[in-house]
């Protein structure tokens, strides 16, 4: 039996506001403030219980993923310290130092208290490579994370990554740190679009099931990014109803599973990407749906709460100038 609280592993010192609203394209870095703050707003607080309680990352955490080289550069904001392609801080560095270690503690904790769902409101890792970070990601704290929890107490992750964009960071960092394919034995970036991407994400949700009733996959780590969202100003892949549809299909398989087996499975819920420019709203809206979701179907617990999922203003805009040409194609003829 679960209970019937979401452990929400955030402190405010895992934001960073310097330069980040009006320098940066991503606002990844505010996103687990603003996310909180919405969450409060629309009658979440029922169901998180926070923990602020953990420490900081420091250098020695991050050698588990990236080289000497571009951990001290980034600290000291050398040459590679904008390879993220967010502008640099030290606020900034303070702040990874928590996001980092938020993930970890909250995979940690699920896997020690199996009945209780995890959640750190963190992004901003899958991107990052061992010599440096790329695409608004500094460290890979997905790979820092499931060699910790291998070395310590030999647990195996599986990693569902639903963000619009392949998460490069685990593979690239196989070369590197040869354990990381003995400490993730599943990583599932869903292919295609649309009815196509759903079916993909099913198929290799069946090989997750399979991998975890053999004892193979010890945690799961679901990561339902807002940019595979079509109007994301990065994806593409799914309508909302769509995007709804896969945090039902991983829920429902959860609990599915967690009958058959008799116990309930180690599950920590993060973020990962999100991206509009004209309305940030309907990123968190995404956000707070998928954990409305976990909350229902994990925990048989009801939010009332209607998503909103503002259209592009770009898109309509582009509509609007498609439907002028249109009527005026429609006149010359
Ligand atoms: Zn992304």
């Amino acid at each position: 039996m679960r209970t019937k609280k979401i452990k929400t592993f955030y402190t405010p010192k895992q934001v960073c506001l310097k330069d980040i609203e009006k320098k940066s394209f991503s606002k990844s870095p505010l996103k687990p403030l603003l996310l909180m703050e919405y969450l409060k707003k629309n009658g979440f607080d029922q169901v998180l219980e926070f923990s602020d309680e953990f420490p900081a990352f420091n250098k020695r955490d991050f050698l588990l993923a990236h080289t000497r080289n571009y951990v001290n550069d980034f600290f000291e904001g050398g040459r590679l310290s904008e390879t993220n392609g967010l502008p640099w801080s030290l606020e900034l560095v303070d702040s990874v130092c928590y996001t980092n270690s938020s993930l970890y503690h909250a995979i940690r904790y699920a896997c020690d208290h199996p009945e209780t769902l995890t959640f750190s409101p963190t992004s901003g890792f899958h991107h990052a490579t061992p010599e440096a970070g790329k695409g608004y990601c500094t460290f890979s704290g997905q790979v820092i994370a499931s060699r910790k929890l291998y070395q310590e107490k030999g647990l195996v992750g599986a990693y569902l990554d639903l963000d619009g964009h392949y998460g490069n960071s685990i593979p690239n960092s196989v070369s590197y740190f040869p354990d990381i394919e003995q400490a993730i034995a599943c990583h599932i970036n869903p292919k295609f679009k649309h009815r196509e991407y759903h079916n993909d994400f099913k198929q290799e949700l069946t090989k997750l099931t399979d991998l975890i009733r053999e004892g193979k996959v010890h945690y799961v780590v679901w990561c339902h990014g807002a940019d595979s969202h079509e109007w994301d100003d990065l994806g593409s892949q799914c309508t909302t109803e769509e995007w709804i549809q896969c945090s039902e299909l991983f829920y429902e398989t959860i609990r599915a599973l967690e009958a058959e087996l008799g116990r309930c499975i180690p599950v920590t819920i993060t973020l990962f990407g999100g991206y509009r420019k004209d309305d940030y709203n309907s990123v968190l809206s995404l956000h707070a749906t998928d954990i409305q979701k976990a909350a229902k179907i994990l925990l048989n617990v009801d939010i009332t709460y209607e998503t909103m999922v503002q259209p592009r203003i770009i898109q309509n805009q582009f509509l609007s100038l498609s439907n002028e040409r249109t009527s005026d194609q429609i006149k010359r003829a």
